[in-house]
C-alpha cells in the first residue's frame, strides 16, 4: 500500500513569492498531496548577481513554510557546497521514502527547458512531474518534451497515488504572472510588495535591507 503523494518544489527562492506558493497550494489541493517540501537550491558563489545569501534565502523559505500548514523545508541542496542535480535529490528522496509517490512541481518554463537538465529522461523513474501554468510560457513543446508527454501525460489525478513515479500531470492552477526577477525590480524601485509574498517575508526583506537599489 503506497502512502499519500508529496509535492517537491525546488527553486532559487530569491525571494520566495506567490508564484511559488499559490501553484503549490493549488497542486496540493487538486492532487491531495500530504506535504509540500520546499527545496532551496545552492547557487554557486561565482554566479552573477547572488542577490542574497543562502542563509537569507533559507530564512525566507522557512518563514513562508511556517505560515502554510503542510509545508516543510528540505535543506539538503543548500547544505552541499556545490549545486545538486535534481535527479540526485530525487534519487536520495526515493531511498528515504520508498513507499511515497513523489510529485516534482515545476512551472511551464521549466518543462519547456527540461531536455537541458542532467539525466532528464530519468527524472520520471523517481517522481511524477506536476507542471503549473505560468503566464508568458505557452505549451509550445519542443519535440523531446512532446514525446515525453505522449508517453507519460495523464489527466487522472488518482493515477499519481497508485504509482511511485512516471506520470506527468498538467495543472489548471490560477496563473500568477510574477517572477522573483520582477519582484526584485519592484523592491529595488522602492515599491510596496504587499500581497506578492508572505507578509513575514516582506518584513524580513525590509529588516535585512535586501534587494535595495545600489
Ligand atoms: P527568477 O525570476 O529569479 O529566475 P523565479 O521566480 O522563476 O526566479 P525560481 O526560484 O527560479 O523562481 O523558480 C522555482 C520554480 O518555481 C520553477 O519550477 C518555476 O517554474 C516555478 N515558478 C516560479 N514562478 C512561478 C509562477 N509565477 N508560476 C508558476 N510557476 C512558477
Amino acid at each position: 500500500m503506497l502512502k499519500a503523494p508529496i509535492g517537491l518544489l525546488g527553486g532559487t527562492f530569491d525571494p520566495i513569492h506567490i508564484g511559488h506558493l499559490r501553484p503549490a497550494i493549488d497542486a496540493r489541493d487538486a492532487l491531495g498531496l500530504a506535504e509540500i517540501r520546499l527545496i532551496p537550491n545552492h547557487i554557486p558563489p561565482h554566479k552573477a548577481n547572488p542577490f542574497c545569501s543562502s542563509e537569507q534565502r533559507l530564512a525566507m523559505v522557512r518563514l513562508a513554510a511556517a505560515e502554510n500548514p503542510g509545508f516543510v523545508v528540505d535543506e539538503r541542496e543548500l547544505k552541499r557546497d556545490k549545486p545538486s542535480y535534481t535527479i540526485d535529490t530525487l534519487m536520495a528522496l526515493r531511498k528515504e521514502l520508498p513507499d511515497t509517490p513523489l510529485c516534482f512541481l515545476m512551472g511551464m518554463d521549466s518543462l519547456l527547458t527540461l531536455p537541458s537538465w542532467h539525466r532528464w529522461q530519468a527524472l520520471l523513474d523517481y517522481a511524477h512531474l506536476v507542471v503549473s501554468v505560468r503566464p508568458g510560457w505557452q505549451p509550445d513543446y519542443p519535440t523531446e518534451v512532446a514525446d515525453l508527454l505522449a508517453h507519460h501525460h495523464t489527466t487522472d489525478a488518482s493515477a499519481l497515488h497508485r504509482r511511485l513515479a512516471g506520470h506527468i500531470w498538467l495543472a489548471d492552477n490560477l496563473p500568477i504572472a510574477l517572477s522573483a526577477t520582477r519582484l526584485r525590480e519592484l523592491l529595488a524601485a522602492g515599491q510596496d510588495p504587499r500581497y506578492l509574498l508572505p507578509a513575514s517575508v516582506a518584513d524580513y526583506i525590509r529588516q535585512q535591507g535586501l534587494y535595495q537599489a545600489d
